[in-house]
């Protein structure tokens, strides 16, 4: 951890690369830290947190993440509860099973994969959800709470971003914090989670003149475009954090396979920063992480326990 950003600056000059900011290590800490966690609430409680997630239509990559989704909730001891909707399900039909889950007193969590197929409003999904067991944080009442700063649910991708500052950095107070993209998902509510730590924040976007002039004033960078490597490395501030939220797929060789590449060209912006995210390897697994510690932390409140420590 770094006591200022001079130091960090200085750091930058003399170490060969960034510090590489283990996301992976740091998720699987976070994941061990609610699994400790799980059996004092089957003792108080008598039933384990529960997370039910709803897959409506069969995206091949929303599979993957609903499989990824259950199997971390059943390692962390919690019960996984996955409804599957066909592709062609109402909206009616999807807004009765939120409904049927928000008055199932043993789910703690719900979560509905996005996106949805076309034909279903995903808004009017996700605000039909009750936003006690809105772990993804992307219902109404949880975005007014994170702007007023007041308790609710946090989404997961932006939470875990922030843990690993808090980590590399400790105290965020005074820095100039800047979020590429202001999605709903991930750059507004990041934006507000580093407000609530006081940093000064700028939010940019497609429309943003002169980004790399934006950029370059950054002490925190955050990349949530998806955008392969569209920041460069003379577009970062020596001795800066960078954050890539960006999963990007593109042709590797010739040979017809891909490779994951992040928001940021890596190569070159580990020569500048002094710490940075890997993709893969880096906000990826905190997100899920987060999710779990989200679905604890909704189970808890829903029982009037207090909030489990350390999370
Ligand atoms: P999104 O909804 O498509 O938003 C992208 C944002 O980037 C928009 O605000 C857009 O600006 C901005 N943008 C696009 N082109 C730009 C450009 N040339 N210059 C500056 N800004 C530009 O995406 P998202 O859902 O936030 O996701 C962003 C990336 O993060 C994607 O690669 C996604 O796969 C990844 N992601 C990763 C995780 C994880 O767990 N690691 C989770 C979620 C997302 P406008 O608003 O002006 O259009």
């Amino acid at each position: 951890m770094f006591d200022s950003i001079n130091e960090k600056a200085a750091a930058a000059e003399e170490a060969p690369g960034a510090t590489r900011i283990d996301g992976a290590a740091s998720a699987m800490a976070l994941r061990a830290r609610v699994a400790s966690q799980v059996p004092s609430f089957v003792q108080s409680t008598g039933r384990e947190p529960a997370l039910a997630v709803v897959l409506v239509g069969a995206d091949p990559a929303s599979e993957v993440y609903v499989r990824n989704k259950g199997k971390a909730t059943r390692e962390a001891g919690m019960r996984s509860i996955e409804h599957r909707l066909p592709a062609a399900s109402s909206q009616a039909e999807v807004l009765g099973l939120v409904r049927m889950l928000n008055a199932d007193p043993r789910i703690d969590g719900i979560l509905v994969q996005l996106p949805l197929p076309p034909g279903i409003d995903e808004s009017a999904v996700i605000d039909a959800i009750d936003p006690d067991k809105d772990v993804d944080g992307f219902h109404m009442a949880n975005v007014g709470r994170l702007s007023l700063g007041a308790p609710g649910f946090v989404p997961c991708t932006p939470l875990g971003c922030l843990m690993l500052l808090r980590q590399t950095l400790g105290s965020l107070a005074g820095l100039e914090a800047v979020v590429v993209g202001r999605s709903n998902i991930v750059g507004k509510p990041m934006a507000q989670l580093l407000l609530q730590e006081h940093c000064t924040v700028t939010i940019a976007h497609s429309r943003t003149q002169d980004l790399a002039a934006v950029t370059r004033r950054a002490d925190i960078l955050i990349a949530a475009v998806g955008r392969p490597e569209m920041i460069q490395g003379d577009w970062i501030k020596p001795g800066a954090v960078v954050i890539d939220v960006g999963i990007n797929r593109v042709p590797s060789g010739e040979t017809g396979q891909t490779r994951l590449v992040g928001d940021v060209a890596f190569d070159e912006a580990r020569k500048i920063a002094a710490a940075i995210t890997p993709v893969p390897g880096g906000v990826g697994p905190m997100t899920i992480a987060c999710l779990l510690r989200n679905t604890l932390v909704a189970a808890h409140r829903r029982e009037g326990l207090a909030a489990p420590p350390g999370l």
